[in-house]
């Protein structure tokens, strides 16, 4: 069959589908490397794919995403780089393994504050780091600077303090409070801990419930993954099992980090990578990243899920994400220096 019959049939297919495009681009692929789950990911390319008839062809590289492309340098196929947090997307335009953008959609839909000065990373949803709680504490207001107070000597769950998620957490703390107490309250926390820090934020869940901890610290999606049961039957009851507190630095507000994207510096696809990264966050797009995966759409005005508004009224603090990467190495050098996940 000639190209262009299977093209014509491909139109066909998809005109009978209903399916209406601007631009069909067929022929066309990108290479996408991502941290981010196959599960989340697979509705966001189907939907590019329906939109513009551009194939997604998608690496998942659990860790090492940087390391991987600056290895394979100008030969790499990379075309969007999609990870999690402030640190890793700062990363890979610091290594120089990004290039700006220049797009007023993006620039419409992201607030400027959540995409770089230079447009070299833009920010696509957005997490809070929520305290889970013993439901019989009747908690409705903590603050992360609480985490060190003495009365919850023994009570305390979270993750790795050298995971981005708490790396993040305490950078913030940093900004805000300086090293020296920024010491002290890791030791205060190190000193409350129930179990070693180790394990996921659901695992936090799961030892509330199960009568090893009381409070913990974890992602808000995590409690969406949870109970709306897409998780399975044994997370929903961890998820059911807590309440769900949003903390708040003293006199600040609550610590959200984000997910993004960025252009790779020899993307080979240039033009169809702009068009993903522009389809991210259109409202289709926004509204998988807030149904399927329960996080907060970029996109000011994009609903967010039930489960997830049901947290209550989120206060985002005001300290700029910027200022929590800066300060990650030294977050990271003080988790060791407290022996923190020792
Ligand atoms: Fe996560």
């Amino acid at each position: 069959m000639s190209i262009h019959v299977s093209r014509m049939l491909t139109c066909a297919v998809l005109l009978t589908l209903g399916v209406t495009s601007a631009s069909p681009a067929f022929g066309q692929e990108i290479n996408l490397y991502t941290t981010r789950e196959p599960g989340l990911m697979k509705p966001l390319m189907d939907g590019f794919t329906t939109a513009t008839g551009i194939k997604v062809n998608s690496i998942f590289v659990k860790d090492g995403l940087s390391e991987r492309v600056a290895a394979e340098g100008a030969q790499s196929p990379a075309d969007v780089l999609m990870t999690v947090d402030i640190g890793n997307l700062i990363d890979l335009v610091e290594k120089g393994l990004a290039q700006p953008v220049q797009s007023p959609v993006l620039e419409q839909a992201i607030p400027a504050n959540l995409r770089g000065k230079d447009n070299q990373w833009f920010t696509l949803s957005t997490r809070a780091r929520v305290l889970y709680a013993a439901k019989d504490l009747k908690l409705t207001s903590f603050t992360y600077e609480e985490l060190a107070d003495p009365k919850w000597k023994g009570r305390v769950c979270i993750r790795a303090g050298q995971h981005p998620y708490n790396t993040a957490l305490f950078a913030a703390y940093l900004a805000k409070h300086g090293e020296a107490r920024t010491e002290q309250w890791l030791r205060g926390i190190k000193a409350n801990l129930a179990r070693k820090a180790t394990g996921g934020d659901r695992d936090v869940a799961r030892d509330i419930l199960g009568g090893i901890c009381d409070i913990g610290i974890g992602n808000s999606y995590y409690v969406g993954l949870m109970r709306s049961g897409s998780g399975g039957a044994e997370q929903k009851k961890w998820g059911e099992g807590i309440d769900v507190v949003l903390p708040t630095f003293d006199g600040g507000g609550t610590l959200v980090n984000i997910s993004g994207a960025a252009i790779a510096r020899h993307s080979p696809n240039r033009a169809a990578a702009q068009r993903f990264l522009e389809y991210l966050v259109s409202d289709d797009a926004q509204r998988i990243y807030a149904e399927m995966n329960y996080e907060h759409p970029v996109k000011p005005d994009a609903p967010i899920h039930p489960i997830i508004s049901a947290l209550g009224p989120l206060k985002v603090d005001p300290l700029p994400l910027t200022e929590i990467a800066r300060l990650r190495a030294t977050a990271s050098k003080l988790v060791d220096k407290v022996g923190f996940d020792q």
